[in-house]
């Protein structure tokens, strides 16, 4: 199948129909800039060569099943299914400021199996390929088109750990951020990685103006381990040596997830140690609250007035902090929650909203 996305396939099949360059350009920047579908797409090409490219280059490698839009808040969750009929989910996130945010999935389900996250209780199906992945920002877009959105940025922190499905990611970002195609800005566009060293410094040196987030959760690395099984593999003193590689590479601060976990990485001991490991690195540390989810009932997130503490203690420290919060916890949208599911969590399980106002955006 030859997709759209597919740079080289697609200069084949034009000069092969002879078709101007000049109006696969106009083509393309419709369906990437202007969000249309592929029929008003491929009215830009002359009448009798439109039903041929039609049928040698393919728009979308996934299905819309299904949107839920959360009653509390800017979340929308896309349920998709892949042709192998492989269920996975996007959420829009639509910020107070007016910007319009993507989570994208880079897998279905995650062999990470980080304790706190529904997608890692489902273990690994398979990677997305590039056209999966870009197709959610396709789709998301169509759907926003109605109410004058359009997507500015993208953040790898949907279903998956996106750097164990490296080569597929490295070749949606070129898509993403290709002028004739997405035009996104690097600043705009996100990894998020439980931290594999080596590929975060192929990805950093690849794009180096792309940002990096590190899901670190602990400093200790017992506690992290706990919370993140892989994490046995990449100790925390080879982890602290990639980061500073990147940090050498990338325009941006390396952000530092921080998943707040009551008595478990949110003790005194965890700040200071945390101080410590991160002391000297140039980072941005978002505290996030915890989305609680059923295969983990014992996690309880940190109270309000110790994420305070936590995060007053690190700004004390020289760190810049930003407390965080979630969008589209009634609709299993939130951080964490993301498993396929079309039902949606009950009124008790959703912790969402109780710091609205403190601040409205993943990055
Ligand atoms: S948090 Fe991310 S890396 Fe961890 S299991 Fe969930 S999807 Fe995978």
């Amino acid at each position: 199948m030859n997709y759209i996305h597919d740079e080289a396939a697609l200069e084949r099949i034009r000069s092969r129909l002879r078709i101007e360059p000049g109006h696969v350009r106009r083509l393309r920047n419709c369906f990437y800039k202007k969000h249309q579908s592929p029929e008003a797409s491929l009215g830009q090409l002359p009448e009798s060569q439109r039903a041929t490219f039609g049928r040698e280059v393919t728009f979308h490698a996934l299905k819309l099943r299904s949107r839920h839009d959360s009653r509390l808040d800017g979340a929308s969750k896309l349920l998709f299914h892949t042709t192998s009929g492989q269920l996975l989910e996007t959420v829009i996130l639509r910020i107070a400021s007016g910007r319009t945010s993507l989570c994208v999935s880079s897998q279905v389900g995650c062999a990470v199996r980080c304790r706190f996250c529904a997608t890692g209780q489902m273990g690994i199906a398979l990677n997305l390929t590039r056209d999966e992945i870009l197709d959610q920002v396709i789709q998301a877009n169509r759907q926003l088109r109605a109410e004058g959105r359009s997507i500015r940025n993208v953040v790898f922190m949907g279903m998956g750990e996106p750097l164990l499905n490296e080569a597929e990611v490295h070749q949606a970002l070129d898509v993403l951020l290709s002028p004739q195609c997405f035009d996104l800005s690097p600043a705009h566009v996100l990894v998020s990685t439980v931290g594999i060293p080596d590929a975060m410094l192929r990805c950093a040196e690849r794009f180096p103006n792309v940002g990096m987030a590190l899901s670190l959760h602990s400093a200790r690395q017992e506690q992290r381990e706990l919370l993140i099984p892989l994490a046995h593999r990449y100790p925390l003193d080879v982890l602290r040596e990639a980061m500073e590689h990147v940090a050498a590479i990338q325009r941006h601060p390396l952000m530092i997830e921080y998943l707040l976990l009551d008595g478990l990485n949110d003790t005194d001991q965890d700040v200071n140690e945390l101080i410590a490991y991160l002391r000297g690195l140039r980072v941005h540390i978002n505290l996030i609250p915890h989305n609680s989810i059923r295969e983990a009932p014992d996690l309880i997130g940190t109270a309000a007035e110790r994420r305070r503490w936590f995060a007053a203690t690190l700004t004390a420290a020289g760190f810049t902090v930003t407390v965080r919060y979630s969008l589209g916890a009634d609709i299993a949208a939130a951080c964490g929650q993301l498993a396929r599911l079309e039902t949606v969590p009950s009124a008790e399980d959703s912790k969402c909203g109780e710091d609205v106002g403190q601040q409205v955006e993943r990055f």
